[in-house]
C-alpha cells in the first residue's frame, strides 16, 4: 500500500496538528579560492579544471585554511547575532560518494565557528523570530551528472559524470533551532527566513547566492505533533529546494503529506525526501543517518582556528545594515505604504526595485514593472524574479524608452515578454516585433483625419460645447494604430484640428 501519494488539505492538517520546522541552508561563498587549497572557483568552468591534489583527495596531499572563507564565516554569525568560537576545529565526516574523492568531507562538528544566535523575519506584517542554532564552515563536495536514464537521476543512467571543480568550494551551513510559529504562517515564514538570509548574504558580500546556481541550497526539516502536543514528532528533510517560492510549497506539500499518514494511524519515517518542481510533491530519499554514523573525528591535518577577539570586534564594525531596517529605511525613501512594501518583500523583489531606482527609475515605475509584468512572467515560469533573466538595467532601459514617448505601457509589455524570452535587446525586440510607437505627425494626422471623417456625430457634440466627447475620436484613433500610437500626440492632434 502506498500511503505516500496521500495528501490531507492544508486546512483540516493545521486543524489537527502543529508543524515544527528546522532550515538549513548551505552557502557557497565568493572566495576567488577553495577552502583548503589555492583552486579556482568559477561557475561553470570545462569538468575537472580547477582541481589539484588536495581538492582531489591525492594520498599525502594536505591542506590549508583558507582565511578568507574564515572570515566571511565570522561575518554570517555576527551578521546572525551569534557567538563567535574563541577556539574551534574542522572535523571529518566518513562517508562515501563518489563525487567526494578524499572519502569524508571535511567539516565541522561540536565545535561551530558561530552558535546561539537569532534573527528576524517579517511576514504578513508579524515578526517571528528564529534562533539560530549553528553557522559552521565546510567544503562542497563534487557533482555528479546521470546519463542516459529519463530524469537526470541515477536510476535508469546508462553511466555517471563526476565534475570535482565544484569539490572544496567553501559551505557555510547555516541551521535554525527548531522554529514553532502559528501553523498557517509556517510555509511563509520558512519561505521570508531564506529570502531574508539571501539579502543578508548579498550586504555581507560573502557569496553570489544564487538559489538556481546552488550557491544557496535549503534543507527543510518538518515534523507535526499533535495540536498542543510539547512532544516533537518525527521529522522528514526534504532536500535542496531551489527557490523561494518552491520552499513554501515544499514545506506545505509535507505538512499535508505528514497529516495524511498521522491521521490514518501510520508513522512518519525519518528520511530524506526529494521535491519535485514539476509535480509539486516530495519523494522518499534516502534513510537519515545518525551523527555516529559518520564517525566524526577531529581533522588532524589542520590546526584549530582561534579567531582573536580584535579580529572579531573588526569583523562586526564591516556589518550591513540589518535586513529589517534597511526595509523600513527603502520603505520611506520609495514613500512606499505597509502593504506595498510587504507585496515588494514576499515577491523577492527589493533588490531589484532598488538597483532600478538607482538607475534613474522612480520608486513607482520600478515597482509596477517588477510587480506586475514580470512577477507574472517569474510565476508562470516557476522562477523567482531575480532568476527570470531580467535584470534592472533592461527595466530602466524600457522605463526610459516609456519616458521619450517611444514605447507605452502596452507596447512595453511586450517588450518584456520579449526580454523574458530572450529576443534579444529591447530595440531588438521592437524592431522584429514592430513596436514602435507612431508619434510621427503625418502618419498620427492621417489617422485622426479618418476618425474625424467617420464619426460624424462626435464631432458635432465636441463642437456644440461637449469638448469631453472628443475621448471618443482619441480611442478611434489609438483602435486605427493598433494601440501604437502616443495618446497624448493624439490628444494633441484632435483638439488642434477641432479648434479646442
Ligand atoms: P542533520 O544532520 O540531520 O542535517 P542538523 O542538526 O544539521 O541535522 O539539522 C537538523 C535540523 O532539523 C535543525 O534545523 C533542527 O532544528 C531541525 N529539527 C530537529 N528536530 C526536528 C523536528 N522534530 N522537527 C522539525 N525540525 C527538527
Ligand atoms: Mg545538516
Ligand atoms: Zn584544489
Amino acid at each position: 500500500m502506498t500511503v505516500v501519494a496521500d495528501v490531507m488539505d492544508l486546512e483540516s492538517a493545521l486543524e489537527q496538528f502543529d508543524p515544527v520546522l528546522g532550515l538549513e541552508v548551505h552557502v557557497e561563498l565568493n572566495t576567488r579560492s577553495k577552502m583548503f587549497c589555492g583552486c579556482g572557483t568559477v561557475f561553470g568552468a570545462p569538468p575537472n579544471t580547477q582541481t589539484c591534489p588536495v581538492c582531489l583527495g591525492l594520498p599525502g596531499a594536505l591542506p590549508v585554511v583558507n582565511e578568507r572563507a574564515v572570515e566571511s564565516a565570522i561575518k554570517i554569525g555576527l551578521a546572525l547575532n551569534c557567538e563567535i568560537a574563541e577556539w574551534c576545529r574542522f572535523a571529518r565526516k566518513n562517508y562515501f560518494y563518489p563525487d567526494m574523492p578524499k572519502n569524508f568531507q571535511t567539516s565541522q562538528y561540536d565545535e561551530p565557528i558561530a552558535f546561539n544566535g537569532w534573527t528576524e523575519v517579517v511576514v504578513d506584517g508579524e515578526t517571528y523570530r528564529i534562533e539560530i542554532e549553528r553557522a559552521h564552515m565546510e567544503e562542497d563536495t563534487g557533482k555528479s551528472t546521470h546519463v542516459g536514464g529519463a530524469t537526470g537521476r541515477i536510476h535508469g543512467a546508462s553511466h555517471s559524470l563526476v565534475d570535482y571543480n565544484r569539490a572544496g568550494i567553501p559551505l557555510i551551513e547555516i541551521v535554525t533551532k527548531t522554529i514553532e510559529v502559528p501553523g498557517e504562517k509556517a510555509a511563509a515564514v520558512a519561505r521570508a527566513y531564506v529570502s531574508m538570509l539571501r539579502d543578508l548574504l548579498l550586504a555581507l558580500d560573502v557569496s553570489d547566492v544564487r538559489m538556481d546556481q546552488g550557491s544557496l541550497r535549503c534543507d527543510a526539516n518538518v515534523s507535526l505533533k499533535p495540536k498542543g502536543s510539547p512532544v516533537l514528532g518525527t521529522r522528514t528533510e526534504t532536500k535542496n529546494v531551489n527557490s523561494f517560492r518552491s520552499i513554501e510549497r515544499a514545506v506545505t506539500y509535507e505538512i499535508t503529506r505528514q497529516a495524511a499518514v498521522l491521521a490514518s494511524g501510520g508513522k512518519v519515517i525519518q528520511e530524506t525526501r526529494h521535491w519535485h518542481e514539476d509535480t509539486g510533491i516530495t519523494t522518499s530519499g534516502r534513510e537519515k543517518s545518525d551523527a555516529e554514523d559518520y564517525r566524526y573525528f577531529p581533522e588532524p591535518d589542520l590546526v584549530p582556528i582561534a579567531p582573536s577577539r580584535d579580529w572579531v570586534e573588526e569583523l562586526r564594525k564591516t556589518l550591513p545594515e540589518p535586513p529589517p531596517a534597511r526595509r523600513a529605511r527603502l520603505q520611506a525613501e520609495w514613500g512606499f505604504t505597509d502593504l506595498v512594501m510587504r507585496d515588494v518583500v514576499n515577491g523577492g523583489a527589493q533588490n531589484l526595485i532598488e538597483q532600478t531606482v538607482a538607475l534613474g527609475v522612480t520608486p513607482d515605475a520600478a515597482r509596477k514593472w517588477w510587480l506586475g509584468e514580470l512577477a507574472r512572467a517569474a510565476n508562470e515560469a516557476g522562477k523567482d524574479l531575480d532568476a527570470l533573466g531580467v535584470g534592472a538595467e533592461q527595466v530602466a532601459e524600457v522605463q526610459k524608452l516609456v519616458d521619450e514617448g517611444a514605447l507605452n505601457d502596452k507596447l512595453a509589455r511586450e517588450v518584456f515578454d520579449g526580454l523574458v524570452k530572450g529576443e534579444g535587446t529591447p530595440a531588438e525586440i521592437m524592431a522584429a516585433r514592430g513596436l514602435a510607437l507612431v508619434s510621427d505627425d503625418s502618419a498620427l494626422g492621417e489617422a485622426v483625419d479618418r476618425a474625424i471623417a467617420a464619426n460624424p456625430d462626435v464631432v458635432e457634440k465636441v463642437q456644440s460645447g461637449k469638448p469631453a466627447a472628443a475621448g471618443a475620436l482619441i480611442g478611434a484613433v489609438m483602435k486605427d494604430m493598433r494601440g501604437q500610437a502616443d495618446a497624448a500626440k493624439v490628444r494633441e492632434l484632435v483638439n488642434a484640428k477641432l479648434g479646442i
